[in-house]
Order: C-alpha cells, then sequence, then structure tokens
C-alpha cells in the first residue's frame, strides 16, 4: 500500500515527525519522514491515495542565505483540508463531520545575505527549520510570544506617530518595514550613481563592498546627480 507504513524493511521513520509517537503513520514518498494524519497541518481526514509528500519536501527553498531574523509572528492558520466524499459520493455534510481546522504557525521576517534591508520578506518555519540561525534564534528568544513592534522610544516615537498620520507613506513603510526592527536610515539612498538613477542604499549589516544597486524613478531629482548624498 502506497504511503503507509506496514513493510519490515521500510526505511521510515518509525514515529511521528511531530509528536514523536508510534502508531499508524503516513510516510512521505520522497524522504524517510512520517507522519499521523492528525499530526499534519491541516490534519487530513484520512490516509491520502497515491503519492504523498511531507510538509518539508513541499515547502519551497530559501530564496538565498537568510543573514538575520528580525522578527516572527503566528501566521494565518491553512485551510482546512478538503474531507473526502462519502460513501454516496457526495460530499459529506459538514454539519455532521466538520473539517479539522489547521492551526497557525510560526513566520519569520528576515535579513537576506548580500541584500538590503528593502528586500527583508516573511519566511515560513519550516523553510528555516534545518538553518543554524534559526537553531540560534530559537534558543535565545521566545517562541511563545512574538515580541513587540519595535516602535522606537520617547521623543522619536511620538515624532513618529506624529509623522504617520500626517505621512501615508511613512505608515506604509512603519508597516511593512520599521515596526520589526528595521530602522528608517538602514533604508536611505546612499548615493546617487549616475544619471540613470541607479542608487546604492546605505546597509549597516552588510559591508561596503557588498552595497547593493538599485534603479529608482526620481524624477524630483534633478541634474548632476552624481553630487547628491543621502547618506
Ligand atoms: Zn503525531
Ligand atoms: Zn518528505
Amino acid at each position: 500500500m502506497p504511503g503507509h507504513h506496514s513493510e519490515e524493511e521500510d526505511d521510515h521513520m518509525e514515529f511521528c515527525r511531530v509528536c514523536k509517537d508510534g502508531g499508524e503513520l503516513l510516510c512521505c514518498d520522497t524522504c524517510p519522514s512520517s507522519y499521523h494524519i492528525h499530526c499534519l497541518n491541516p490534519p487530513l481526514p484520512e490516509i491520502p491515495n497515491g503519492e504523498w509528500l511531507c510538509p518539508r519536501c513541499m515547502c519551497p527553498p530559501l530564496k538565498g542565505k537568510v543573514q538575520k531574523i528580525l522578527h516572527w509572528m503566528w501566521g494565518e492558520p491553512p485551510l482546512p483540508a478538503e474531507p473526502p466524499p462519502g460513501p454516496d459520493g457526495k460530499p459529506i455534510n459538514p454539519l455532521t463531520k466538520p473539517p479539522l481546522k489547521g492551526h497557525p504557525e510560526r513566520e519569520f521576517f528576515v535579513k537576506w545575505a548580500g541584500l538590503s534591508y528593502w528586500h527583508c520578506s516573511w519566511v515560513s518555519e519550516l523553510q528555516l527549520y534545518h538553518t543554524v540561525m534559526y537553531r540560534n534564534y530559537q534558543r535565545k528568544n521566545d517562541m511563545d510570544e512574538p515580541p513587540p513592534y519595535d516602535y522606537g522610544s520617547g521623543e522619536e516615537e511620538l515624532n513618529n506617530e506624529k509623522r504617520k498620520s500626517k505621512d501615508p507613506q511613512y505608515a506604509a513603510m512603519e508597516e511593512r518595514f520599521y515596526r520589526y526592527g528595521i530602522k528608517p536610515e538602514w533604508m536611505v539612498i546612499h548615493r546617487v550613481l549616475n544619471h540613470r538613477w541607479v542608487l546604492t542604499v546605505k546597509d549597516s549589516f552588510t559591508s561596503p563592498s557588498l552595497l547593493e544597486c538599485h534603479t529608482f524613478h526620481r524624477p524630483g531629482i534633478k541634474r548632476n546627480p552624481a553630487r547628491l548624498n543621502y547618506g
């Protein structure tokens, strides 16, 4: 039976990846992982037919090397798996058999090595799981309660509040970057390189030689752009 743990010579794990217990386990077709169907997220109502890949084998690889984890939060729970049709082939009444709900998983806001803060993005815990970065982060941080948002402190905070209410662009940046601990000055355009508006972005984490170039369309910037310096 494919995807079913039964044979002696099977080299799949004899315990569930999630709860570490044995029993009836669903085996991945491409790696040695085994899972209880109720331990999956979302849980499966029954052993699926045909080929099955585990969550680790299904998750997309990281797009690069993670330099730093800036923040984490609980993501939206995945949608429940489609229940199998009843014996008559009709969908089962959701009132008699409610779909098994998934639970939220952690998502991490990361800075990528060699890319500026503008490229920081969210990745799933599964994607990060195998990295040393993640293991270190997990040791040093509370993994039950997400860290508070970083809204600066004291006077600066007041100014930010004022600015946010007046400036929709600042509010958008706050929403996307600043509240996760990214400082506005880390995102400031450093220098205009030439008239095609190729700009370097100041980045305190990467070495100066790794400064990355962006092409911006800044109609407001006029003549002799090589002299402009925002750093
Ligand atoms: Zn389990
Ligand atoms: Zn697998």
